[in-house]
């Protein structure tokens, strides 16, 4: 959404597409941020904004079904509605910011015990439900569940912060409470360290635990018990608790990363989030020219961060959009019609599928889809194909120097 309000107010038009019924994604269900925003207002004044600007229009229950053209001229096939009306889309350039999933895995009694919660339960439970909070005297956080493990070896960033934020929210309703953290090590990057020790001051007592000896937490009929091993103490605790809450995290939303992956032709990383093209040169930018990224669908972040890669998206994206043309590069691969049999071998090798065989029946590049990756014109068995700046006989006459060289 700040992506699209971004380049709506620098006069671009803008098509939101939104898969749900109503736009905000997981952000509209977290209150406030450890910094003490209230999310809650930001988001309802961001979609009310977005939905009411004149440059954007924004398509609910959406679905996008098929895409073709090339860097500046896409055009988009989405299904919208109840009804599923089918409409053409002509854009210039793409911008996913398809976010994430909240984790919520199957462990330490989640779904079986209602006194066992994920962080952005407790997030929506201390705004809404304050005397529990002042009723209870202990509660026990564990972090890192269903993340740093075999299924999901990422950190999801965001949950520490996320128990300190609401331990101190705790405390400060009721202060006799007593909170322990297990945890694997605290991850409050940057400022978020100033919470970390003030939630220290406050007395919140953080107990480190090792993966190979994971707390194990049990129901009773007058609360929850959680059996956790203290390394520094070297000894056993039993800890009674009256809520736990884990710190669950993000997990990538594979099943959207890879239809859209499919559909667009753009990489994905190893654990199904979108891939950046040079993660410190090109963070927002992806491999294809056109595609930028945004948000939780390139990795977990908090909402600040998500802001400011959404904004750091439309910044890239204007770019292209202030031009009338767009620049190539020169390492490109070109075809000699006369030359090829059309075999389809370039058709079905290159990643980015860009050859395709034209009207006059040989495989025609389209140079500004072309990446420069030269696989196509290795294929190629009648050699019809060469790739720009690296063609045979150049490669051969520096290959010949060298040996001269040698020699
Ligand atoms: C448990 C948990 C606790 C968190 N706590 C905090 C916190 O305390 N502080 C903080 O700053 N951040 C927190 N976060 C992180 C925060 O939620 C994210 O930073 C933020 O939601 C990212 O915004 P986004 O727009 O990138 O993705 P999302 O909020 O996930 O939005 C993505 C949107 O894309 C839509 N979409 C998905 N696929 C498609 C598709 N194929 N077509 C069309 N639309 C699609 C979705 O419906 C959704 O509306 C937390 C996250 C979790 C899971
Ligand atoms: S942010 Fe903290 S709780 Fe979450 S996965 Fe990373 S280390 Fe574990
Ligand atoms: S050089 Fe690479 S990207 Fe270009 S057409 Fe050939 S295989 Fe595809
Ligand atoms: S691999 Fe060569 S011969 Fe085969 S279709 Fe492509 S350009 Fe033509």
């Amino acid at each position: 959404m700040n992506a699209a309000l971004l380049l709506a107010d620098q006069g671009h038009r803008v098509y939101l597409v939104e898969r749900e019924a109503r736009l905000g994604g997981i952000a509209a269900t977290v209150r406030t941020t450890l910094e003490g925003d209230d999310v809650g207002r930001y988001m309802s004044d961001l979609v009310e904004t977005v939905q009411s600007h004149q440059k954007i229009q924004v398509l609910t229950q959406a679905i996008i079904v098929d895409h073709k053209g090339m860097p500046g001229r896409f055009t988009t096939g989405i299904q919208t509605g109840p009804r599923m009306h089918y409409m053409q889309v002509e854009h210039g350039v793409t911008i996913l910011a398809t976010g994430a999933l909240a984790n919520r895995p199957a462990q330490y009694l989640l779904g079986e015990d209602d006194r066992v919660l994920t962080q952005l339960d407790m997030d929506a439970k201390i705004e809404d439900d304050p005397e529990s909070i002042r009723s209870m005297k202990q509660v026990v956080m564990i972090q890192c569940v269903g993340s740093r493990e075999p299924g999901n070896p990422n950190c999801s960033r965001i949950c520490c912060q996320s128990a300190i934020k609401n331990a101190l929210r705790m405390k400060a309703l009721n202060p006799d409470m007593q909170i322990y953290v297990l945890n694997r090590d605290i991850r409050t990057y940057g400022f978020q360290e100033d919470y970390y020790r003030e939630a220290r001051k406050q007395g919140v007592q953080f107990i480190r635990y090792e993966p190979d000896r994971r707390p194990a937490v049990r129901a009773l009929e007058n609360g929850l018990v959680v059996d956790a091993y203290d390394d520094i103490l070297g000894c056993r605790l039993e800890i009674s608790a009256d809520a736990v809450v884990l710190s669950t995290g993000l997990i990538a939303d594979d099943e959207t990363t890879e239809d859209l992956s499919m559909l667009f032709h753009v990489p994905r990383s190893d654990d199904s989030y979108f891939l950046e093209d040079h993660i410190k040169l090109r963070p927002t930018d992806m491999s294809v020219r056109g595609f930028f990224l945004a948000g939780t669908a390139h990795a977990p972040k908090s909402i600040r961060e998500s802001i400011a890669h959404g904004q750091s998206a439309a910044g890239r994206a204007m770019t292209m959009l202030a031009k009338h043309w767009i620049n190539l590069g020169a390492a490109v691969a070109r075809v000699d019609g006369a030359k090829c049999a059309a075999c389809l071998i370039c058709v079905r090798a290159c990643p980015y599928n860009v050859p395709f065989i034209n009207a006059e029946g040989y495989s025609e590049i389209d140079p500004a889809k072309c990446h420069g990756c030269g696989i196509c014109a290795a294929d190629c068995p009648a050699r019809a194909i060469q790739l720009m700046q690296y063609e045979d006989d150049q490669i051969l006459a520096k290959l010949d120097g060298l040996f001269e060289r040698m020699n």
